[in-house]
């Protein structure tokens, strides 16, 4: 069995970003369970599914294989074979990503690949659900999140950067109702494990999460 360390939270609390430092920091490898969400969620919309027709979606997940990889230490993701990473973080992808995950055909497609990455390896997984669902075991469990106003504004400020049109008050509006999804769906939702550490990042820098993060673990 790897050491694990497990990291959930909302959308944009800084999960990946403080996930891949504290990976560097420690020498363990970063799983991204999001993006492997994502891979099946481009193959819903290459096929056309409409993700509110659950039997459709779960019927849609037969054929698709993801599987991933890693590249000069950098996470890939493969759907049937193809490195479809590039394709990943669109707001098209993300949207369907969080509307199809509450499926459980979908969940319990990515289950295997998640556990047994970490039965092999030194991990630290990022997602919704790793502490409460995935690894219950897990070394260390951290529940990152930051006000709705804080993680609106990292994102706004991100796709600002990347130069696209974006509103402040839509993005708001968007994590508010990812968050309900996440928090409210019957099978695996958003919640701190009750053996997780808390961590408001809000008022927090990157260094000093990765700081409190690797303070924690071995
Ligand atoms: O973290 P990221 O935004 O890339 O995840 C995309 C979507 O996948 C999320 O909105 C969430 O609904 C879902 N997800 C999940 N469980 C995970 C990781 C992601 O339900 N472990």
């Amino acid at each position: 069995m790897g050491y694990n360390v497990a990291i959930d939270g909302p959308a944009g609390a800084g999960k990946s970003t403080i996930a891949k430092l504290v990976a560097k920091e420690k020498g363990y490898i970063y799983v991204d369970t999001g993006a492997m969400y994502r891979g099946l969620a481009i193959h819903f919309i290459k096929k056309g599914v409409d993700p509110e027709n659950r039997e459709a979606v779960a019927e849609c997940c037969r054929d698709a294989q993801v599987t991933i990889g890693y590249e000069d230490g950098v996470q890939q993701v493969y759907l049937n074979g193809e490195n479809i990473t590039s394709l990943l973080r669109t707001e098209e992808v993300g949207n369907m990503a969080s509307k199809t995950s509450v499926i459980p055909e979908v969940r319990e497609k990515l289950l295997d690949l998640q556990r047994s990455l970490a039965r092999e390896k030194d991990v630290i997984m990022d997602g919704r659900d790793i502490g409460t669902n995935i690894l219950p075991d897990a070394d260390v469990k951290i529940y990152l999140t930051a006000s709705v106003e804080t993680r609106a504004m990292r994102r706004y400020n991100e796709l600002r950067e990347k130069g696209e049109a974006c509103e402040l008050k839509e993005i708001e509006q968007d994590i508010r109702e990812r968050d309900a999804r996440d928090m409210n769906r019957e099978i695996a939702p958003l919640k701190k494990a009750d053996d997780a550490v808390l961590i408001d990042s809000s008022d927090m820098t990157i260094e000093e999460v990765v700081d409190r993060i690797c303070s924690l673990c071995r």
